[in-house]
Protein backbone atom coordinates (compact mmCIF):
# COMPACT_ATOMS: atom_id res chain seq x y z
CA UNK A 1 0.00 0.00 0.00
CA UNK A 2 1.29 3.35 -0.97
CA UNK A 3 2.26 5.52 2.43
CA UNK A 4 1.72 9.15 1.84
CA UNK A 5 4.24 11.10 3.96
CA UNK A 6 2.56 14.44 5.16
CA UNK A 7 5.06 16.91 6.24
CA UNK A 8 4.55 20.83 5.52
CA UNK A 9 8.16 22.16 4.75
CA UNK A 10 9.00 24.66 7.91
CA UNK A 11 10.70 27.69 6.85
CA UNK A 12 12.06 29.17 9.23
CA UNK A 13 12.58 33.21 10.03
CA UNK A 14 14.41 34.90 13.14
CA UNK A 15 14.57 38.48 13.77
CA UNK A 16 17.33 38.92 16.15
CA UNK A 17 17.08 42.46 17.28
CA UNK A 18 20.85 43.09 18.51
CA UNK A 19 19.93 46.64 20.08
CA UNK A 20 18.39 44.41 22.59
CA UNK A 21 20.38 41.40 22.31
CA UNK A 22 22.73 41.62 25.58
CA UNK A 23 24.81 38.63 24.83
CA UNK A 24 23.86 36.41 27.34
CA UNK A 25 24.39 33.25 25.11
CA UNK A 26 21.24 31.73 26.30
CA UNK A 27 19.95 30.95 23.07
CA UNK A 28 23.11 29.88 21.76
CA UNK A 29 22.80 27.51 24.06
CA UNK A 30 19.70 26.64 24.61
CA UNK A 31 18.82 26.01 20.41
CA UNK A 32 19.02 22.27 20.36
CA UNK A 33 19.70 22.49 16.41
CA UNK A 34 22.55 24.66 16.59
CA UNK A 35 21.41 27.09 14.70
CA UNK A 36 22.53 30.58 16.63
CA UNK A 37 26.19 31.56 17.24
CA UNK A 38 27.39 34.64 18.79
CA UNK A 39 29.58 37.51 17.19
CA UNK A 40 31.05 40.51 18.51
CA UNK A 41 29.16 40.23 21.52
CA UNK A 42 25.26 39.62 19.55
CA UNK A 43 23.10 36.40 18.74
CA UNK A 44 23.95 35.66 15.49
CA UNK A 45 21.95 33.09 12.50
CA UNK A 46 24.69 30.51 11.29
CA UNK A 47 22.11 27.92 10.07
CA UNK A 48 18.76 29.01 9.32
CA UNK A 49 18.56 25.71 7.28
CA UNK A 50 18.48 23.69 10.90
CA UNK A 51 16.04 25.47 12.57
CA UNK A 52 12.73 23.38 13.83
CA UNK A 53 10.47 26.73 14.67
CA UNK A 54 10.66 25.48 17.75
CA UNK A 55 10.48 28.78 19.59
CA UNK A 56 12.25 28.06 22.38
CA UNK A 57 15.18 30.73 22.08
CA UNK A 58 12.60 33.16 21.86
CA UNK A 59 10.57 32.13 24.93
CA UNK A 60 14.05 32.69 26.49
CA UNK A 61 15.57 35.18 25.33
CA UNK A 62 15.44 37.58 28.78
CA UNK A 63 15.70 40.49 26.70
CA UNK A 64 12.58 39.48 24.04
CA UNK A 65 15.52 40.28 21.61
CA UNK A 66 14.94 37.20 19.22
CA UNK A 67 11.51 36.34 17.12
CA UNK A 68 10.83 32.98 15.30
CA UNK A 69 8.19 32.42 12.85
CA UNK A 70 7.53 29.46 10.51
CA UNK A 71 6.99 31.84 6.89
CA UNK A 72 4.33 29.27 6.13
CA UNK A 73 2.36 30.29 8.49
CA UNK A 74 2.63 33.43 8.73
CA UNK A 75 2.03 34.26 4.71
CA UNK A 76 -1.40 32.59 5.04
CA UNK A 77 -2.65 34.72 7.23
CA UNK A 78 -0.76 38.03 6.27
CA UNK A 79 -0.23 39.95 3.08
S1 LIG B 1 19.04 35.13 24.64
FE1 LIG B 1 18.51 37.13 23.82
S2 LIG B 1 19.87 38.59 24.82
FE2 LIG B 1 20.72 36.53 25.15
S3 LIG B 1 22.20 36.28 23.46
FE3 LIG B 1 20.22 35.43 22.76
S4 LIG B 1 19.18 37.11 21.66
FE4 LIG B 1 20.84 37.99 22.91
S1 LIG C 1 13.40 28.21 17.14
FE1 LIG C 1 14.42 26.44 18.12
S2 LIG C 1 15.66 25.54 16.49
FE2 LIG C 1 15.13 27.59 15.83
S3 LIG C 1 16.85 28.90 16.46
FE3 LIG C 1 15.30 28.95 18.11
S4 LIG C 1 15.88 27.35 19.55
FE4 LIG C 1 16.97 26.96 17.63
Amino acid sequence: MAEETLRRKREAVITINTAWCKGCVICVELCPERVLVMESGKAKVADLEKCTVCGLCELRCPDFAITVVDKNKTEKAGE
